[in-house]
C-alpha cells in the first residue's frame, strides 16, 4: 500500500448523540464529506463510531452491562445493525455527492469477537477495495462473540487493529473536543490542551482522561488514548483532533498544522 490514512469520524459528531430516535447530523456529514475531498495521498478507510445509532440501542439491551442476559443481548442486534447501516449509508451518500467513490463493509458479516477483543478480523475485501481505488466505510458494530454471545465492537477499536493489520501512516481521531486535555472538558472548562501524548507523560496523562460524558458503551477518550499508544511508532502519526471546528480535518489531511494532540513513541 502507498499510504493509507485512517480517518474516524466520532459518533458525537456525525449523529445528534442525545436525539432518540437517532439521527444523523447532516450539516457535520456534509461538510466532513467536503474536508474529505483534499485527501490524495493514497488509500483511505473511514470509520464511523455509533454515537446516537450505536450507543442507544446497545444501553437499552444491556450491552454496558456484562449480567445481561443473552436473551436481551441477541435482541439489540437488529436495532444497533439496523441504525448502523442507516448510519453508514448516510455517509456513503455525502461521499458519493463530493464525488468520492466509496463502499460500506459492516464488521458484523465477518469479524468475530472473544470476550470483546477481536477474534477473527479478515481483511481481504478491504485490501481488494483499497487497491482499486475506493474508499472503505466501516463502522463499529455489534459481532458475534465465541465466549459472550455478542459485544460490542468500538469503531476506536476498528482503527486501532486496521492500522496495525494494513500498516497504516497517518491515523486521524476525530473527536467532540480540541484532542485530549488534562480533564474532562465537558466538566471542567478550564481543562488544559495537551499537544503530544509519548512514554514520558502518558500515565500522568492517562490518569487524567475519563470515560465519555455521553450515553458511551465502549470507553471514551482514556480507552483512545491507550489503545493508540499501543500501535505508536516511529513513522506513523497518530491525530485526536476536533471534528466539530470546520477545517481541522482538512488541514491535517494537508499536512498542515492545527490544533490537536498527537500520540508518539
Ligand atoms: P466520540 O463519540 O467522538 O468517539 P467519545 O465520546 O468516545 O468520542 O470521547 C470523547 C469524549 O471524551 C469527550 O467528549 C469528553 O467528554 C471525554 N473526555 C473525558 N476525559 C477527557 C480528557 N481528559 N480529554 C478530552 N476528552 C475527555
Amino acid at each position: 500500500m502507498k499510504h493509507l490514512t485512517i480517518v474516524k469520524l466520532g459518533g458525537s459528531v456525525i449523529t445528534h448523540k442525545d436525539s432518540t430516535p437517532p439521527k444523523v447530523n447532516e450539516a457535520n456529514l456534509s461538510r466532513i464529506a467536503n474536508e474529505l475531498k483534499v485527501h490524495t495521498r493514497g488509500e483511505l478507510i473511514i470509520i464511523l463510531g455509533g454515537g446516537a445509532h450505536g450507543h442507544q440501542a446497545a444501553h437499552s439491551h444491556g450491552f454496558a452491562d456484562p449480567t445481561s442476559p443473552k436473551e436481551l443481548l441477541v435482541k439489540g442486534i437488529p436495532p444497533i445493525r439496523h441504525n448502523m447501516s442507516a448510519l453508514a449509508s448516510s455517509v456513503e451518500t455525502s461521499l458519493s455527492e463530493e464525488g468520492i467513490p466509496a463502499i460500506v463493509i459492516p464488521p458484523f458479516v465477518s469479524v468475530t469477537l472473544r470476550n470483546g477483543l477481536i477474534h477473527d478480523y479478515p481483511t481481504n475485501i478491504i485490501r481488494k477495495s483499497l487497491d482499486n481505488g475506493l474508499v472503505v466505510i466501516t463502522h463499529g458494530d455489534v459481532c458475534f462473540d465465541e465466549e459472550n454471545i455478542v459485544s460490542i465492537l468500538s469503531g476506536d477499536t476498528i482503527a486501532v487493529y486496521l492500522a496495525k493489520e494494513l500498516d497504516a501512516k497517518t491515523i486521524l481521531i476525530g473527536t467532540d473536543v480540541d484532542g485530549v486535555l488534562d480533564d474532562n472538558p465537558k466538566t471542567n472548562p478550564s481543562a488544559k490542551h495537551i499537544p503530544v501524548i509519548n512514554q514520558e507523560n502518558k500515565d500522568t496523562i492517562l490518569s487524567k482522561t475519563g470515560p465519555s460524558t455521553n450515553t458511551d458503551v465502549t470507553g471514551g477518550m482514556s480507552k483512545k488514548v491507550t489503545e493508540l499508544l499501543e500501535i505508536s511508532r516511529q513513522n506513523r502519526e497518530i491525530i485526536i483532533f476536533n471534528l466539530t471546528v470546520p477545517d481541522r480535518l482538512k488541514f491535517l489531511l494537508q499536512n498542515k498544522t492545527t490544533i490537536c494532540t498527537r500520540i508518539q513513541s
